[in-house]
C-alpha cells in the first residue's frame, strides 16, 4: 500500500506496535517521540502534544520524507490518577491537554493534506474508561470520552472528502502505562473482563490496521473496543 503514516507516541507501547504493524504492510511510517531514541526502521520526529509548533514541525519533517500524511493514528496519552478532591486544576488540565487537545491539534494539522488528496484515515486511541468510568480518572475518562464526540463530529465534516475517522477503545493492555496501576486495581479490571486477561499491544495494532486499511473503508464514526469485553455494552 505504501501510504504516508503518522503515529503519535509511536516510540513505545501501543503506538510502537501500531507503527511496526503498518510499516510491515509497506507503509512509510513516522512516529513522534520526545526524549527517547526513535525506534529502528521508523522515521522519528520530535513532537510535544501540548505544543502546536512542535507538532507542525514534526509533520513537516514527516511530509518531507514520506509525502503528505494519509493515515494518522492519535495515540500519545498520559494518566494522572487521583480522587476528585486531590485532583487539582493542573492534574485535570494537563491530562485533557495531552489526550484530547493534543488529538485536536494533531488532527487539525493532518487534515490539510488529506483534504487536498480527498482521501484519509484517522484513528483516535481512546480507552474503554470512556464507558465504564473509574475512580481516580475524572480527568482521563473525560478526555477519552471527549475523543468520541470529536471523532463523530469529524466523521460528518470529513466524510464527504472520503476521510474516515474512528476510535479504538482499548481495555487493559500490557504496557508501561498499565504497569503503573496497583495490583488491586489490575485484579478488579481483570474480574470485569470477560476474557479474564490483559491484551497485548498487537491486539490494538490489528484493530488500527483494519480501520486504516482497505477493509475498513465503509466504517466511520465508529468505536471499536479492543478490551476482552471490558465495558461491553458501553
Ligand atoms: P505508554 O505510557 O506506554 O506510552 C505513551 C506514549 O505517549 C509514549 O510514546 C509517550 O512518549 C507519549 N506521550 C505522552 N505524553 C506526551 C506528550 N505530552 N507529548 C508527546 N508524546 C507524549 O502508553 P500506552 O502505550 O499504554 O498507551 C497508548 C495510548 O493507549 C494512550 O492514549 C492510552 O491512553 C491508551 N490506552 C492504553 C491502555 C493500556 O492499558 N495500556 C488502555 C486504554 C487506552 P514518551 O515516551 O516521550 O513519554
Amino acid at each position: 500500500m505504501g501510504r504516508s503514516v503518522m503515529v503519535t507516541g509511536g516510540n513505545r507501547g501501543i503506538g510502537l506496535a501500531v507503527a511496526t504493524a503498518l510499516a510491515a504492510d509497506g507503509d512509510r511510517v513516522a512516529v513522534t517521540h520526545r526524549d527517547s531514541t526513535p525506534p529502528d526502521g521508523l522515521l522519528g520526529v520530535r513532537a510535544e502534544m501540548t505544543d502546536p509548533e512542535s507538532i507542525d514541525t514534526a509533520f513537516r519533517q514527516a511530509e518531507d520524507a514520506h509525502g503528505p500524511v494519509e493515515v494518522l493514528v492519535v495515540n500519545a496519552g498520559i494518566t494522572r490518577d487521583k480522587l476528585l478532591l486531590r485532583m487539582d486544576e493542573q492534574d485535570f488540565t494537563d491530562v485533557v491537554d495531552v489526550n484530547l487537545h493534543g488529538a485536536f491539534r494533531t488532527v487539525r494539522r493532518a487534515v490539510r493534506g488529506m483534504l487536498r488528496a480527498r482521501w484519509g484515515r484517522i484513528v483516535l486511541i481512546s480507552s474503554m474508561t470512556y464507558a465504564y468510568g473509574a475512580p481516580g480518572q475524572v480527568n482521563y475518562a473525560s478526555a477519552k470520552a471527549g475523543m468520541l464526540g470529536m471523532a463523530r463530529s469529524l466523521a460528518w465534516e470529513l466524510g464527504p472528502r472520503n476521510i474516515t475517522v474512528n476510535v479504538v477503545a482499548p481495555g487493559l493492555i500490557d504496557t508501561a502505562m498499565s504497569h503503573g496501576i496497583t495490583a488491586d486495581r489490575r485484579a478488579h479490571l481483570l474480574s470485569i473482563t470477560p476474557l479474564g486477561r490483559a491484551g497485548e499491544t498487537a491486539d490494538v495494532a490489528a484493530a488500527v490496521r483494519y480501520l486504516a486499511g482497505e477493509s475498513g473503508r465503509f466504517v466511520t464514526g465508529a468505536v471499536l473496543p479492543v478490551s476482552g469485553g471490558l465495558g461491553l455494552g458501553g
